[in-house]
């Protein structure tokens, strides 16, 4: 799960880690209450308004704005607040803003990078820093990975002192601000294994003119699997900036992630959609997503998954591919017709059954009269349905 600028910045401060100081708003009149708070509490005219959507490249999209005294901020907030901002991670359609961050202007020395993440090479977490702050630090990492420095975290010890301050040195860091940087890595270590976060991102990280070390900006990811333990943040959620399939998909208790191709993909067992999207694309075609239906799915859970799939407009060919073991495949060959009677079909659909009662499950989908290419294995499946996609062939039933 991903959480806003503002909210991130909320929890860091619950574990020390310094942040300007700054007000959220939903509304024009919220920003121009929030700009007057922080006028009168800082003493300074030098206000930010900040667009808040679940992604990066604000600035340069114009999402992030610089301003002196109340009017103008009030004039920026009604600017950004309901623009469609575009960014290189929002991609070309990019995202309704709905919500602001009114924040202290900070006077910029240094921008720069500071992030936590856990590595699967190394199967531990890892604090990253580099001076390339306010940069997409993955154009960083692609053309000078050196200038990334990086500290494997020892599980059971946390972050050691010497490793936040061997970050900060290499920084360029020193004197109180490398003291002030190294403590400001041992609160985001702590709070990034507290929270149970897979990503924590601060880019930039700033040192100011009179020499503080400040949370510029914020990026915040949840394990999933863990957010039981943390209902406040869990609270965080804002479903308007999540995928709109991947909600219906968890409505039905579906595992479902939306990708950039063109092959809908329904299979039951995590391991099985995986090996469904490799062998898809060893054969040249590229999944629309990742869905796994599940052990103990019913006609109503593989109708949800078909209108999920057949709703994308990328969606040029389906491929139903289900091992049965608990489930029987004449139960999975119910649902598919029942879903296809249902939603419709527009694409060529192709379906591979084995397990319990695979006789049944083919003899069902042969006789059901829809144009349903069936499949005798993975391979023979994966390869007709990239042909059929790639081929624009229309199997038109209902
Ligand atoms: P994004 O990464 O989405 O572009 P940031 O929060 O990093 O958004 O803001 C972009 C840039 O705007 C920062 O690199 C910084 O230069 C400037 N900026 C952001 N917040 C402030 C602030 N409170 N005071 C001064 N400058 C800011
Ligand atoms: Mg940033």
């Amino acid at each position: 799960m991903k959480i806003h600028e503002y909210q991130g910045k909320e929890i860091l401060k619950r574990y020390g880690v310094p942040v300007p100081k700054g007000v959220p708003a939903l509304s024009v009149g919220e920003a121009e209450r929030a700009a007057d708070a922080l006028i009168a509490e800082t003493g300074s005219e030098t206000l930010v308004v900040k667009a808040q959507i679940h992604a990066g490249g604000r600035g340069k999209g114009g999402g992030v704005k610089v301003v002196k005294g109340l009017a103008a901020a009030r004039e920026t907030a009604q600017k950004i607040l309901g623009m469609n901002l575009v960014t290189h991670q929002t991609g070309p359609g990019g995202q309704l803003v709905r919500r602001l961050l009114i924040e202290q202007g900070v006077s910029i020395a240094r921008e720069l990078y500071v992030g936590a993440l856990v590595d699967r090479g190394t199967g531990r977490v890892v604090v990253m820093a580099s001076s390339e702050g306010g940069m997409d630090i993955e154009e960083v990492a692609a053309k000078s990975p050196e200038k990334i420095l990086k500290e494997v975290v020892d599980p059971a010890l946390g972050l050691a002192q010497f490793q936040a301050r061997d970050l900060a040195y290499g920084l360029g860091l020193k004197g109180d601000v490398a003291k002030q940087a190294a403590g400001f890595l041992m609160k985001l270590y702590a709070c990034f294994v507290d929270v149970d976060a897979s990503l924590v991102e601060i880019n930039p990280l700033v040192v100011t003119t009179d020499g503080k070390v400040l949370a510029l900006d914020c990026k915040m990811t949840f394990d999933d699997n863990a957010l039981y333990r943390h209902r406040d943040i869990e609270a965080f959620r804002d479903l308007e900036e999540e995928d709109a399939a991947e909600t219906e998909a968890k409505k039905y208790d579906l595992s479902f992630i939306k990708l950039d191709g063109n092959i809908g993909c329904m299979v039951n067992g995590a391991g099985l959609a995986m090996a469904t999207m490799d062998i898809i694309k060893h054969f040249g075609g590229q999944p629309a997503n990742f869905l796994d239906v599940g052990g103990g799915a019913t006609t109503e859970k593989v109708t949800a998954a078909f209108k999920i799939i057949t709703a994308d407009p990328s969606v040029k060919g389906i491929f139903v591919n289900i091992f049965g073991g608990i489930m029987k495949c004449d139960t999975i060959a119910d649902g598919i017709i029942a879903a296809v009677k249902e939603v419709g079909l527009k694409v060529p659909l192709v379906v591979r059954l084995e397990g319990t009662n695979v006789e049944l499950g083919r003899s069902k989908l042969a006789s059901s009269g829809l144009a349903v290419t069936t499949a005798t294995d993975m391979a023979d499946g994966a390869k007709k349905v990239v042909q059929s996609a790639a081929g624009g062939s229309r199997s038109g039933a209902n």
